[in-house]
């Protein structure tokens, strides 16, 4: 394995939702896992993200960022080979975050695409506060303060990499105009596998249409047994098509080349039933969880354990990000340390 010095530094982030759903594994987690020993990663779960929209209630904030880390183990990633972290245990994210705000133009943050969509469609919270709008500019921090080269996201987050570009571009005119104190990060792009939920829809926590990482077997074929399948398959003798059927979706993302061809052929000609080819997708998702969940069984018996990983990244980053405030302090002439009066050193 190459070294960390050599390795470029990837970053990046889940909220602290609770339990994580075959969609987060899919888009994005099964990446990162592939991602640890390729690049230098950094994984954080985002505490602060998920106030931005359930500030109301924070009571479950705490036990949803451990149901996230025993996830993110439970799918394989390695605190040896990553460092995993709590975005509210390395505090210099808000410091990077306040200078930012500073120089962040507000007509930045009203265009960014998901601030309106979210406005829009989440009408049951207030979304009309300070912090859901700056929500991007904390996101640049989280990357920023690690000054990572490469952010994995899916096509739709391509502008908030492109934000946090125009954020290092705008602090480095101002105040590191001699050398460039922060780099401007890549976008990775993440191939975006289509993955439905049991209604058809997008997955998602907020349409109750789930499958999740730790659904025991029979809660998993019992989900499966109620999927939408394509409408023109109503009786058992109508030839369907599996490139417009949710489940068919699955199998292309789940199952083997050979199973795919016994869906192909016996959906099309009606030879199978819709039954026994949920019964294969079962199967092949059974494949891919049981392991997670027994990986997940140990940190589940024992927490602290996760806890303590969790101290032990957030320590890690913590150093990472306390040279980056250095240099940005530095940069802009309020370096902590005593300077004679008149010698102050700004980039200006
Ligand atoms: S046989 Fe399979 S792919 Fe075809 S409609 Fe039924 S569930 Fe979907």
């Amino acid at each position: 394995m190459p070294s960390s010095i050599q390795r470029k530094r990837v970053l990046s982030g889940m909220r602290s939702t609770g339990k994580l759903h075959l969609g987060n594994y899919v888009g994005a987690l099964q990446n990162w896992v592939r991602m640890q020993d390729q690049f230098e990663c950094f994984f954080f779960i985002a505490d602060w993200h998920a106030l931005t929209t359930d500030y109301a209630d924070t009571s479950k904030v705490k036990e949803n960022s451990l149901e996230v880390l025993l996830d993110f183990l439970a799918a394989g990633l390695d605190p040896e080979r990553c460092t995993m972290f709590i975005q509210s245990h390395v505090p210099q994210h808000a410091e990077l975050y306040l200078l930012f705000s500073m120089i962040t133009p507000l007509g930045w943050l009203e265009r960014v695409p998901t601030y309106k969509e979210q406005r829009e469609n989440i009408t049951e919270k207030d979304l009309g506060t300070y912090g859901f709008l700056g929500y991007p500019v904390l996101q640049a921090a989280d990357i920023l303060i690690y000054k990572g080269d490469f952010v994995p996201v899916g096509e739709d987050q391509v502008p908030h990499v492109e934000l946090t570009r125009e954020i290092a571009r705008r602090f480095n005119m101002f105040y590191g105009k001699k050398t460039p104190v922060l780099p401007e990060p890549q976008p990775l792009l993440t191939p975006a596998a289509k993955l439905p939920g049991t209604d058809g829809r997008k997955m998602s926590k907020s349409y109750g249409n789930t499958i999740m990482l730790t659904d025991p077997e029979p809660v998993l074929r019992q989900k499966l047994k109620t999927m939408v399948t394509d409408p023109a398959r109503i009786r058992r003798s109508d030839p369907g098509n599996p490139d417009v059927c949710p489940v068919g979706d699955l199998h292309k993302i789940f199952s083997s080349k050979e199973t795919m061809a016994k869906v192909n052929e016996g959906c099309r000609s009606a030879g199978i039933g819709c039954i026994e080819c949920k019964g294969w997708v079962a199967d092949a998702l059974v494949q891919v969880l049981q392991p997670m969940q027994d990986r997940r069984k140990k940190y589940e018996d024992n927490p602290q354990l996760a806890w303590d990983i969790l101290e032990a990244g957030s320590a890690a980053a913590g150093k990472v990000a306390d040279a980056t405030m250095k240099d940005v302090r530095a940069s802009m002439g309020m370096s902590l340390e005593y300077e004679p009066p008149g010698k102050s050193d700004s980039a200006k």
